[in-house]
């Protein structure tokens, strides 16, 4: 019994990565609080790809997302144009690129920052451009910041649906690398950002489920079919009862997962949910 969800999306930590370096997530685990599964991405294992199937339930080449360089409006139903059909409130804290996807307007870097539009399928948004990334500076905001601008979306407009999207470890994964001190302090920092703030977002009623869209190889890139690219974490704080053949989770089993925990029937074509549906409202 649920109703309201929110998925955290941490770009580029791998499976590993994130059992061996997320100590409070795994604490949760190891206390019965969370369960873990270890999820499978679709391929190409490439941020926008996958943020879309993540939220379409479709393969790129389904969607038509197939590269970073492709990133336009969605055109397909998708978590949140089937939770607003359904009368559900979304949000996000998200790079530029769910903007894109999802807002439904074009992307203004001097306007778009904070974002609402009550008539949108993402309604309510806070969102991070990472203009000028690169080597010498990687421009990627706080985790902790990320995490709280989460606080207030949720105090001034309950949303049933809320993605934060951190960026800073697929970052320095890029520039050091999958295997480097320095992409893993980073999914460190994340767990410790998580630690501060899940038990407030648990506390305001939600089910939390944490995973990433792709890993890292070591030599700092993703995109292909290795387990260090398309192996992911999946961490559930819920009551829901999830199904699973092998062990492991399908990433294109979420977006109706999603739907299902927000009481909402998904979309035709979207693969179906490893997760129970929660009474709706
Ligand atoms: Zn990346």
């Amino acid at each position: 019994m649920s109703g309201k969800v929110i998925l955290v999306i941490m770009d580029g930590v791998g499976y590993d990565t994130a059992v061996s370096q997320c100590g409070y997530l795994q604490s949760a685990v190891s206390l019965g609080i969370a369960r873990r599964w270890k999820m499978v991405t679709a391929t190409p294992s490439i941020s926008g790809p996958m943020y879309e199937t993540i939220h379409t339930g479709l393969w790129p080449y389904e969607h038509g997302i197939t590269c970073n360089h492709a990133m336009r409006s969605s055109e397909k139903d998708n978590v949140f144009s089937v939770a607003r059909a359904a009368g559900r409130i979304t949000a996000a804290v998200a790079h530029s690129y769910f903007h894109k996807l999802y807002a439904g307007e074009a992307w203004d870097p001097l306007r778009s920052i904070e974002h609402c539009n009550e008539n949108g399928d993402l309604q309510y948004g806070r969102f991070y451009s990472m203009e000028g990334y690169g080597r010498a500076n990687a421009v990627a905001p706080a985790e902790i910041d990320l995490c709280a601008q989460t606080i207030r979306l949720i105090e001034d407009h309950q949303p049933d649906y809320l993605l934060l999207h951190t960026c800073a470890a697929d970052t320095l994964g890029h520039t050091f690398g999958g295997d480097s001190a320095e992409y893993r302090a980073q999914a460190m920092m994340i767990d410790g950002a998580l630690a501060r703030v899940l038990p407030v977002w648990r506390a305001a009623g939600y089910e939390v489920m944490i995973t990433a869209d792709h890993g890292m190889s070591a030599e700092g890139a993703h995109g292909g079919t290795s387990s260090v690219e398309t192996e992911v974490p999946f961490y559930y704080f819920g009551d829901g009862d999830v199904s699973t053949e092998d062990g492991r989770l399908n990433q294109l089993q979420l977006a109706a997962s999603l739907l299902a925990r927000l009481g909402v029937d998904p979309a035709r074509g979207m693969r179906p949910a490893f997760l129970t549906k929660a009474a709706g409202k």
